[in-house]
């Protein structure tokens, strides 16, 4: 769990700078990758669009700066005013998630303890490719 807890940690790094730059938004949301490399990728919500979340600017970002990594897990940070939580991916991101990359696993927290929960575990009866 010490690289998870490391990964949350730049995810709320990065929480920090983007609630200055875009104070305005009332839902930011940001997500932090690991990859199979070592690697880690970024992504925050598009503001007022409703539909691009930040875990898919992190699937994008992974394909982008390692195509041929696989990503290990990815944390999603969300704030509502001035508190931050630990979310789980909405069902279209579970989907492209376990699309791309089948064996990820999305970090929860609960009852004070990070958590990895398989993609695959989230999303019972998904599509899949053959
Ligand atoms: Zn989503």
């Amino acid at each position: 769990m010490e690289k998870v807890e490391a990964l949350v940690k730049e995810c709320k790094t990065i929480m920090s700078q983007q609630r200055r730059m875009q104070r305005r938004s009332r839902n930011l949301s940001v997500s932090a990758a690991m990859l199979d490399n070592g690697t880690y990728v970024y992504g925050v919500n598009i503001p007022r669009s409703g539909i691009i979340c930040s875990e898919m600017v992190a699937l994008g970002n992974s394909l982008l700066a390692s195509p041929e990594s696989d990503m290990l897990y990815i944390v999603t940070l969300l704030m509502h005013g001035d508190e931050t939580e630990v979310v789980l991916p909405c069902g279209n991101c579970r989907q492209n998630l376990l699309y791309v990359y089948p064996n990820v696993s999305v970090v929860r927290f609960n009852n004070g303890l990070y958590q990895l929960e398989k993609i695959r575990d989230l999303l019972p009866l998904a599509y899949e490719r053959k």
